[in-house]
């Protein structure tokens, strides 16, 4: 059973290959940023407390993420569903408080995957991404998005997420460096990290993720 996080700048591909790899590896994909945008469309009041903090680009607090963390993995163990963890953990204690709770179901990791893409190339990504209403899967539109353009997957309207908008995505790099980044020594010193590189097309992306998984016998 899969136990993936996927590790990656804002805009580094790691949703849509979640996207692929879900299917292929018969797990569930737990965005964290879907699940949070999803109570901001309910008013939840965990939806209430996101909303500020997502707008502006900001990471949602800690306190916040890991009370929430039973909801990310508990029900995947209890139905022996495998999972892909997109956009979770995002600092050092969420990190921490992850393997913790691993630890205690007496289960390991699969590992932790970085897709890396250099900075300037993930804000040209993120400034033209636009995203589905519907089924939040995601398409760049370096030129503009054309007139009349639909989702391509499930035909729903495209919208630009707030936080894809520029001084937004300026800030989204600096937390990015500042809270995510150390999660890269903090997964390789616990030997979890692996890394491919994320430029390049889709498929060849997906290539390089599923020849390293079999590399590593992950099924
Ligand atoms: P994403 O869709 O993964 O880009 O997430 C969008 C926004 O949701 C982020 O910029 C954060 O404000 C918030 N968010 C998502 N996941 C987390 C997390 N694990 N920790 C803190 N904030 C998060």
């Amino acid at each position: 059973m899969i136990r993936l996080v996927l590790l990656g700048g804002p805009g580094s591909g790691k949703g849509t290959q979640a996207d692929v790899l879900k299917e292929k590896y018969k797990a569930v994909k737990l965005s964290t940023g879907d699940l949070l945008r999803g109570e901001i469309r309910n008013d939840s009041e965990l939806g209430k407390q996101a909303k500020s903090f997502m707008d502006k680009g900001e990471l949602v607090p800690d306190s916040v993420m890991i009370g929430i963390l039973d909801k990310i993995t508990a029900d995947f163990e209890a139905k022996k569903q495998g999972y892909i963890l997109d956009g979770f953990p995002r600092t050092v204690p969420q990190a921490k408080a992850l393997l913790e709770m691993l630890d205690k179901q007496g289960v390991t990791l699969s590992m932790a995957l970085l897709i890396d893409v250099p900075e300037e190339e993930l804000v040209r990504r993120l400034s033209s991404r636009w995203t589905c209403k519907d089924c939040s899967s995601t398409v760049g539109y370096p030129d503009g998005k054309p007139e009349g353009a639909v989702c391509r997957q499930c035909g729903g309207e495209l919208y630009q997420r707030d936080d894809d908008k520029r001084e937004t995505i300026l800030n989204r790099m600096d937390v990015y460096k500042k809270n995510t980044q150390p999660l890269i020594s903090f997964f390789e010193e616990k030997a979890l990290l692996q890394q491919i590189d994320g430029l390049g097309t889709f498929e060849e992306i997906s290539g390089r993720i599923i020849d390293l998984f079999n590399k590593k016998e992950i099924k």
